[in-house]
């Protein structure tokens, strides 16, 4: 159902990836006929699950690989995790932050539901980072900050590369961070919409 995001240049290993997690056990039952459409949908608390091309654009450009240390900023439903738990497999691990706890509670059950065992969800402010386990190699962000949080630049590793959408309510660019050894390089990917880092 994923392969026109080759389209976006998104890669066999993600459209694969991402058929693995059925997006439906992610929404809520009234958008169920709508779970396999390539638009967000609401999951409640004023919050969407983003639409499937801007998962798979964003999977595509973090450059995930298996054993691979990842935080994502905004649980949301739970299936970007999800997605991610995949591609850096049994060997990797996901954290993921949530400020709203019962959409962290219900991400919770989902992926005890699938079995999925190397997510690991916190209730708390993303702008913070997650310093508990700190570094990661990959760092994603799935709400707008106006500006980039410093906290996520500095629990960047090494080579890591952040994804987060920059800017306001109207216009927003999704930026690339990437962190090396002579310092932070970015870039700026594609126009987007978001919902507020808050
Ligand atoms: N990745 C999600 C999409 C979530 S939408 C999915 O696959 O469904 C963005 C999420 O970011 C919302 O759930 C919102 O509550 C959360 N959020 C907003 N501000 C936040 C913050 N400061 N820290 C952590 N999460 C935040």
């Amino acid at each position: 159902m994923y392969e026109h995001l080759r389209y976006y240049g998104v890669s066999e290993r993600v459209i694969n990836a991402m058929n693995m997690v059925d997006r439906k056990l992610f929404v809520p039952e009234e958008f169920a006929e709508s779970a396999y459409l390539d638009v967000p949908l609401p999951i409640g608390h004023g919050q969407t699950i983003s639409a499937p091309h801007m998962v798979g654009i964003m999977c595509q450009k973090l450059e995930l690989s298996e054993g691979q240390k990842v935080l994502e900023i905004g649980t949301g439903s739970g299936y970007n995790a999800a997605v991610l738990s995949v591609l850096v497999g049994q060997t990797g691990k996901v954290y993921t932050v949530e400020i709203v706890p019962e959409l962290a509670e219900k991400a919770i059950e989902r992926f005890k539901l699938l079995g999925i065992e190397n997510v690991y969800v916190f209730v708390g402010d993303g702008k913070e980072g997650l310093p508990a386990f700190a570094p990661y190699d990959r760092i994603v962000a799935t709400c707008y900050a106006k500006r980039i949080p410093p906290p996520l630049i500095e629990q960047l590793s090494e080579g890591g590369i952040l994804l987060i959408p920059v800017g306001n309510e109207y216009a927003q660019t999704l930026k690339k961070v990437v962190k090396t050894n002579a310092g932070i390089e970015e870039f700026s990917i594609t126009s987007v919409r978001f919902v507020p880092m808050v």
